[in-house]
């Protein structure tokens, strides 16, 4: 009873009734009935001392009538005309806290998720998922060769890529510099990885044009299984040691974590095979 009686006269308000339409009426509504309810009140009590020194020029019942109609006018549209002020402003600070919110969980350069918006994206999925990293091969080379500028458009044209070939039911962020990260949901583990391979092919056929030439990149993708009960550290160290051996194993290929140990074998063997040639097998294994 206390507490109902506390609600109805409380002009409090939380974040989650903002976003309510109604919220806007009830809170001047309700501002005004306890501006009128005050000023009644204090007019009230005003009268009565003027009553008690007899300073009234009317009776005092006409005065009480006077009181109240002042109250209910006056009180009322000031009340009316101040919530109405403190509402709007208080939206505003609302929707800049929201614009502030959506900006520091948005990378700037490509407009994707950023790392923070990623981690709590991740630590939501729990199962029958898989994590992808993907690296940009040799993206160095462009910025040294066509400068940082040339650089970024790369980055952003590979995002929107990205962003067209997930749904919007697979999160899709950059994780900085030229490496993205996907958590691709739901399906078969082997939809998943031709989803991925679906997308580094994309990438491989793009043009990046600049001013006087063009370039084409490919991308290296390591692929880990998101199941329940495995640490979220675990899966993504082991999609990035996937992504390490794609790297050391010829780039421009996704490898899924379950194909590492027969990779790595294969690896080892042609970089024993190739370091008898020496040179030939250093260039490999970079
Ligand atoms: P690898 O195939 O082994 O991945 O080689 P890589 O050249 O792609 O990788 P490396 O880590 O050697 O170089 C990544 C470069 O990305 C270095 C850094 O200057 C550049 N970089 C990082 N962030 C940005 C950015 O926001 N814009 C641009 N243009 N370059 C960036
Ligand atoms: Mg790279
Ligand atoms: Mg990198």
């Amino acid at each position: 009873m206390f507490a109902r009686l506390k609600k109805l006269f409380s002009i409090d308000i939380d974040s989650v009734e903002l976003e309510d339409a109604r919220t806007i009426p009830a809170f001047a509504g309700k501002t005004v009935f306890l501006a009128i309810i005050l000023s009644i009140f204090v007019s009230i009590s005003a009268l009565l001392l003027a009553n008690i020194f007899d300073f009234l020029p009317v009776t005092f019942s006409d005065a009480i009538a006077y009181g109240i109609a002042m109250s209910w006018l006056v009180g009322g549209s000031v009340a009316l005309f101040i919530s109405f002020c403190a509402w709007r402003l208080i939206r505003k600070l609302y929707l800049s806290r929201d614009e502030f919110e959506r900006l520091s969980r948005t990378d700037t350069l490509s407009g994707l998720m950023n790392r923070r918006a990623f981690n709590d994206a991740f630590e939501s999925v729990h199962d029958n998922a898989s994590l992808a990293i993907f690296d940009l091969d040799r993206f160095k080379a462009i910025n040294d060769c066509h400068g940082h500028s040339a650089g970024d458009i790369v980055i952003r044209t590979v995002a929107n890529t990205l962003a067209d070939s997930f749904s919007a039911l697979h999160p899709v962020a950059r994780l900085g510099g030229e490496e993205f990260s996907v958590i691709i949901r739901g399906g078969q583990q082997g939809d998943r990885m031709a989803l991925v391979e679906l997308a580094r092919r994309k990438i491989e056929a793009l043009t990046h044009t600049f001013e006087h030439d063009s370039v084409s990149t490919t991308v290296s993708v390591g692929v880990a299984e998101i199941v329940a009960g495995r640490r979220k550290d675990d899966i993504f160290i082991s999609a990035d040691r996937a992504l390490y051996l794609a790297k050391a194993s010829g780039r421009n290929r996704a490898l899924h974590e379950q194909e590492m140990h027969g990779v790595q074998q294969e690896y080892r063997a042609s970089v024993t095979f190739l370091n008898r040639d020496g040179q030939q097998g250093q260039a490999k294994a970079s």
